[in-house]
């Protein structure tokens, strides 16, 4: 069966994990899903996430527990890492303020709390690459994507790119764990062909 993680130093980690068991339900896979707050278990992870939260807080504990070497190594291995809202920040390559210290595991740089300054919160219709009907997408304080590198934009909202995605890493500025519709989890670890997942087969 397959072993999920979600990093949990900070941030909204259970909505991720059920998110990930629908996603793995919905394609027969079988699941189990780690909280991550200390070093030893991405390692044995197929498919990472990493929440919405505080990114200030959620880059010095990855730090300081010895969890972000760990994420760099997954990536680089070519295992899936989803990344949403302040863990798009954490791993984006330039968080643009200085209290983050940032994964460099996609190529964006992004502005905290830019997106919807106006307004705190709100939920949009999203095309998004990939997926046949929109995805209901819900920003909170959520940062912008203010430049885009070595990276594919996904969907745009407001002519500003929301999600992307840099081989492995898919980062949505939104929060597709707060829905219960799975799509983007589906996407980012068993959908995307720049990601290795075990086969269903394998899976098991
Ligand atoms: N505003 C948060 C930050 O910049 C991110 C918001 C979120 O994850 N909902 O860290």
């Amino acid at each position: 069966s397959l072993t999920a993680g979600v990093v949990a130093v900070q941030g909204d980690v259970e909505e991720h994990a059920a998110a990930i068991e629908r996603a793995a339900a919905a394609r027969d896979h079988a699941v189990t899903v780690h909280e991550i707050r200390e070093s030893g278990i991405v390692p044995d992870c197929d498919l990472l996430a990493m929440p919405g939260g505080e990114s200030t807080t959620i880059s010095r504990l990855v730090h300081s527990e010895g969890i972000a070497p760990e994420i760099r190594d997954h990536v680089a291995a070519g295992k899936p890492l989803l990344a949403t809202c302040a863990g798009l920040i954490v791993a984006s390559s330039d968080p643009n303020d200085d209290r983050v210290d940032d994964l460099g595991l996609i190529d964006v740089g992004v502005e905290r709390n830019a997106f919807g300054r106006q307004k705190d919160s709100f939920e949009a219709p999203l095309d998004v690459a990939g997926l046949d009907e929109p995805y209901p997408a819900v920003f909170i304080r959520a940062p912008a994507i203010d430049s885009v590198g070595d990276a594919d934009v996904l969907a745009t909202w407001d002519d500003r790119p929301v999600a992307v995605r840099d081989g492995p890493v898919v980062g949505t500025a939104f929060h597709p764990e707060l829905t219960p519709d799975s799509r983007i989890h589906g996407l980012a670890f068993f959908e995307n062909q720049a990601a290795a997942v075990p086969a269903v087969e394998d899976a098991r």
